[in-house]
């Protein structure tokens, strides 16, 4: 049967390239099989919606043929090998990187035990998105002066927010809570474990009600109970003067909104700054280079060199010879914490003329005269 790759990833049929990006890294992530509760099946699917998608020559040709996309395939080009569910891990290694360590977490498996140290020391917390919502990562590209000099960026996410038909939590309007029947309202529940150690008795949020000791008596049509919907969302991104690559922000509640009204996760963007055509940065001190002439050298001269807020002059000394630094106090970056401010550190390169004029050869072979 012919699938839907849109619904597969649950985007919009209009989605962005970042869009589709995002959703199966998430999805990936949930349904990864080496995962508990990971789902191969699902996983390959997700895989699988996202070759084409991610691909603008396949997605085109998805979106054209729409679902018999396979069967156009087959039939066009002789057999379409099919995809390997497991092909193409590079894009998302970074969200990979981190999931092995929840991963070595849950090595505490004496069936069902895991779960008393999942609550004792908040392992796995986001296991069935029962505790707040999921953190969302995204990446964002700096020039060095907009690093330097701090800026506001407005980024458009596909996220989940809180349903605005039942204000997240979940019920249908007009109609109301009643006692879950789990907990009976206690919004925990007590289990005795027998393990190695003895029996303990451990109280675990309840699962049915995530702890609220009520449940929906009917779910909202517009979310079906979930009290969030995907959506894309404005954010406004205040980056600090002074970070540096790679340097990682973290915005408490900006992440996806939490079930049924509970925490939302965090926002964690991480920056990357382009390569500079001329500047090289070191912590707060900006390196770059001039070339200068060698009359300039002998005689010293006034010049303009780059600088991260426009250009600024630079004293060149009589005399100076080809591979010395100035340095330009203050020019360079502000300290992310202390607002002090590093050096700009010019490298004066002393260039020898290699065509000139009869004249001035002349002038050349009467200073080598005097001995210059
Ligand atoms: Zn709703
Ligand atoms: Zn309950």
């Amino acid at each position: 049967m012919a699938k839907d790759y849109y619904n597969i990833l649950n985007v919009p049929r209009n989605a962005s390239g970042d869009q589709v990006k995002r959703a199966y890294r998430r999805l990936a992530n949930q349904y990864h099989p080496d995962k508990k509760g990971g789902d191969e099946k699902k996983f390959k699917e997700i895989n699988e919606a996202y070759q084409i998608l991610s691909d603008p020559a396949k997605k085109q040709q998805y979106d054209q043929f729409g679902t018999t996309f396979e069967q156009s395939q087959s039939q066009d080009q002789g057999g379409y090998s099919g995809f390997n569910g497991f092909q193409d891990f590079s894009g998302f290694a970074d969200t990979f990187s981190g999931f092995k360590q929840k991963q070595g977490q849950t090595e505490y498996n004496f069936g069902g035990f895991e779960d008393i140290f999942q609550d004792i020391f908040g392992f796995g917390a986001k296991k069935g998105g029962v505790q707040k919502g999921e953190d969302i990562s995204v990446d964002l590209e700096l020039t060095l002066e907009e690093a330097a000099q701090g800026k506001i960026e407005e980024i458009e996410i596909y996220k989940r927010v809180v349903c605005p038909k039942c204000k997240g939590e979940g019920v249908e309007q007009g109609s109301s809570f009643k006692t879950c029947s789990q907990c009976q309202g206690k919004g925990e529940v007590k289990t005795t474990q027998r393990t190695v150690f003895g029996s303990f008795v451990a109280a675990r949020i309840c699962p049915q009600c995530h702890g609220e000791g009520k449940i929906p008596e009917k779910s909202c049509g517009n979310c079906g109970g979930d009290g969030r919907i995907r959506n894309n969302e404005k954010i406004k991104i205040k980056i600090p003067a002074g970070i540096d690559n790679r340097g990682t922000l973290r915005l408490s509640g900006l992440g996806d909104a939490g079930k049924r009204g509970i925490q939302p996760g965090d926002l964690y963007a991480t920056i990357h700054i382009k390569k500079h055509p001329y500047f090289e940065r070191k912590g707060d001190d900006i390196f770059c280079q001039t070339k200068i002439s060698f009359t300039q050298a002998t005689l010293g001269d006034k010049i303009k060199v780059p600088a991260l807020e426009g250009e600024v002059s630079l004293k060149v000394p009589a005399g100076i010879e080809s591979g010395q630094i100035i340095r330009l106090k203050s020019k360079g970056i502000t300290h992310l914490r202390n607002r002090g401010k590093g050096d700009e550190f010019v490298k004066i390169i002393v260039k020898t003329p290699k065509r000139f004029s009869r004249k001035a050869k002349e002038l050349l072979k009467d200073l080598k005269k005097e001995g210059l």
